[in-house]
Order: C-alpha cells, then structure tokens, then sequence
C-alpha cells in the first residue's frame, strides 16, 4: 500500500501576505494543518534561474529578496531547517534530469516563507527549494514535474508558489480585491483546465490573454510542477481558494488531494 502526499499551488501575491491574515492566508493555515509531511519541497517563481538545482544545505537562510517594503517585512526569519538526504534523492528521482545539489547560493526566498509561515508556522518541517529553469521549454517544466511524483509516496510535500495571473506592470494598488476582466477570462480557463485536464496546461500559452497574464514565465511555471504531477498520478486538481487582487494578480491556489493506493 502506497500513501500519496497531497501537492498543492499556492498564488502567493503580495509579499505582505506573510504579516497579513486574510482569507488566502487562512485557506493556507488550514492545509497546512491537514498534512505532515517529511519535509516541504517548494518550486519559488523567485528562484527563476539558468540551472535547476536543489537546495541541499542543513541551515538554509531566510532571504528578503524585494524592497520597498517596511522594516517588519525584513525582519522575518523562518528558521526551518534543511535536509541534504531529501536534496540527494530529489536530483536522483528526476533522472536521467539533472538537477544540482546547492551548497550555499540560495536559501529560502519569499516566495516561499511568506506562504510558510502561515502553512507551518513552527517552522519545523525540513524546507527545499527547487530552482526554476528559464532556459527549459513549457513541456520539460511539465515532465520534471512528473518526475517528482515519487517524492509524494515518500512523504514530501511539494509545493508551487507563483501566480497564475501575475502582471506588476498592470498593478492598480487602489483596486484591492478586484481582477480585470482579461485576468478573470485567464484564470478561469486555467481552473477549466487543471480541475479537468491537468496535463493540457501547456494549452494556455495560445489563450488570447496569455501575453497580459504572463508577461514574464517565471510566477506561472510553477503551477507546470502541479500539473505534471496530476499527470502523473492521473489526478485532477481541486481549487483551495481564488481570488484576486489589484487587479492583474490572482490568488488561485490548487491541491491535489491525498490519497491510499
Ligand atoms: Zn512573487
């Protein structure tokens, strides 16, 4: 008998999040609550670089990777510590893929401890990061994805922290809570397609809003990392919570479920 771990996406937003309790916010509290994982392997649009690489250090450090935000931002640590094991066997499970075992370059990046702080407060579940290849294609994002789904029956939490709607050029700080109509059309063909057909998510870079709701891959291409792993497992992914905010940002999260094989 094989236990599945559940995966799940997280639109993480503004990083503000991480000090803010709201319904995202909650709706992240609450699966974290419902899960124990052996650790938490997190795939951050903030560590979108020309490698692929694991975080492979015992003490990774809390990076504050933005400005312009107040001093408590900065001040936040989260202090979980790392797992070189997992890291070793995260770059032998995605063969004949190469990932890298990091040693000291990154740590964990907003993108993942403002989503952490509220899904394991205690911090005290192993964190990895996975790095975000820019020079890979839609298709090898998807199939690496794939490829970790051995992880979720060896108890590991995978987790994509991103946006499926994320343009800052198009930011209206004055609309909190609001999408614009071509963000709702996006995002709405996205739920379409991972609640019915996770492995078809390539499709989405021809929807004629794609250019305004992607305009740079690196806060969608997390959501591949779910979608491989739907595929993989022949599941569908279920919404924890939507919304949106600003305008061009939406805080669609996705899980896929648990399960006993
Ligand atoms: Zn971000």
């Amino acid at each position: 008998m094989t236990t599945l771990t559940p995966a799940v996406f997280v639109g993480h937003g503004n990083p503000m999040n991480a000090l803010e309790h709201n319904r995202y916010t909650e709706a992240w509290s609450r699966f974290g609550a419902s899960v124990s994982p052996r650790a938490v392997l997190v795939v951050s649009a903030h560590w979108y670089v020309n490698i692929t690489a694991v975080t492979a250090m015992a003490r990774p450090r809390t990076i504050h990777d933005f400005y312009g935000f107040p001093p408590e931002l900065f001040a936040v640590d989260y202090p979980a510590p790392g797992d070189p094991e997992i890291a070793a066997r995260v770059s032998e499970v995605v063969k004949p893929a190469y990932v890298g075992l990091d040693a000291d370059s990154w740590g964990i990046d907003h993108g993942t401890w403002s989503v952490l702080v509220h899904m394991f407060p205690r911090a005290d579940v192993p964190v990895l990061q996975l790095s975000v290849n820019a020079q890979m294609s839609f298709d090898e994002h998807l199939a690496l994805g794939a490829r970790l789904h051995q992880l979720r029956t060896e108890g590991v939490l995978i987790v994509g922290s991103g946006n499926v709607v994320h343009n800052l050029r198009l930011l209206d700080w004055r609309a909190p809570g609001v999408g614009e109509d071509w963000a709702h059309r996006f995002d709405d063909a996205a739920r379409e397609v991972m609640t019915h057909d996770p492995s078809g998510l390539g499709a989405m870079g021809g929807h004629p809003d794609f250019a305004r709701a992607v305009p740079t891959p690196d806060h969608f291409l997390p959501l591949a990392y779910l979608a491989g792993l739907a595929g993989a497992a022949d599941q569908r992914a279920e919404t924890l919570v939507d919304g949106y905010e600003m305008g061009s940002l939406s805080m669609t999260a996705y899980q896929l479920a648990g399960a006993t094989l």
